[in-house]
């Protein structure tokens, strides 16, 4: 990407997500972005490893054309291709197959920074007959103020604009429910995180992956009640802290 961009979070988040100890990803996998101008999303691109990630593994995409493909209940995986040949005709990279599923995340649920990972934890429940238990009811106080208390679980669809029509479909039954998801699972696949921030990001997947994801590993689980959950999502102390943590400079989350 040419356009001198402040990426420092975004570069400093894909590195840090991809640390081998953490478990999220290997190899090439796994994707982050940024959106940087009202219609610009900054992508990795496809084949770059997140481990190693510069500004030059970043792809700039439209929003709007994206999303448009999306829509069009016509366009499939060649309208997809053409529009990343041109992308990488100006910048001289193609961005992820799964930019499009980035765009619904920015477009749909208002999100400005977004990971999509497959940690080993949260896989092996979503590749089991419990998938549902990590989109379930709350069963830990921190999950309601950091998660919140409705996660999305997304059945197992092909990469691309299959997935991210299906992901937009269900956002869109989400809706009538108050505040969107910070937290996408995909059946036989993985996790996305969606936040305001890198650092915010951050906190998702590893209090998904190193906190929810072992807790359910055990067995069946004792969710809290309605009313103490409720009690903890509408708390004013604990609004703060939610809000505190929604603006986590990377430094701040722990990471610096
Ligand atoms: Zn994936």
């Amino acid at each position: 990407m040419t356009a001198a961009r402040d990426l420092t979070d975004l570069i400093q988040l894909s590195r840090t997500l991809a640390e081998p100890w953490r478990r999220f990803v290997i190899l090439a996998e796994g994707n982050t972005s940024q959106r940087v101008a009202e219609d610009q999303l900054v992508v990795k691109a496809t084949g770059r490893s997140l481990r190693h990630a510069s500004r030059e593994d970043f792809a700039v995409v439209s929003l709007s054309r994206m999303s448009d493909i999306v829509d069009d209940s016509e366009a499939g995986d060649a309208d997809v291709a053409r529009y990343f040949d041109e992308v990488e005709t100006e910048q001289g990279l193609r961005p992820s197959v799964e930019a499009l599923l980035h765009v619904v995340c920015v477009v749909d649920a208002g999100a400005t920074t977004v990971a999509h990972t497959h940690p080993e934890s949260v896989n092996a429940l979503l590749c089991s007959d419990r998938a549902e238990v990590l989109a379930g009811p709350p069963i830990f106080r921190d999950q309601v103020v950091v998660i919140g208390r409705r996660a999305l679980l997304v059945p197992y669809s092909d990469p691309g604009v299959v997935l991210a029509r299906e992901v937009r479909a269900r956002l869109a039954e989400h809706a009538r429910e108050p505040g969107m998801p910070r937290v996408i699972y995909l059946g036989n696949h993985g996790m996305v995180a969606l936040g305001s921030s890198a650092g915010q990001v951050l906190q998702l997947t590893e209090k998904v992956s190193r906190v929810l994801a072992t807790a359910l590993s055990f067995g069946n689980v004792v969710p809290m009640t309605d009313e103490s959950a409720e009690r903890i999502d509408t708390r004013d102390d604990e609004q703060i802290r939610r809000a505190a943590l929604a603006r986590a400079t990377f430094r701040q989350a722990g990471n610096d």
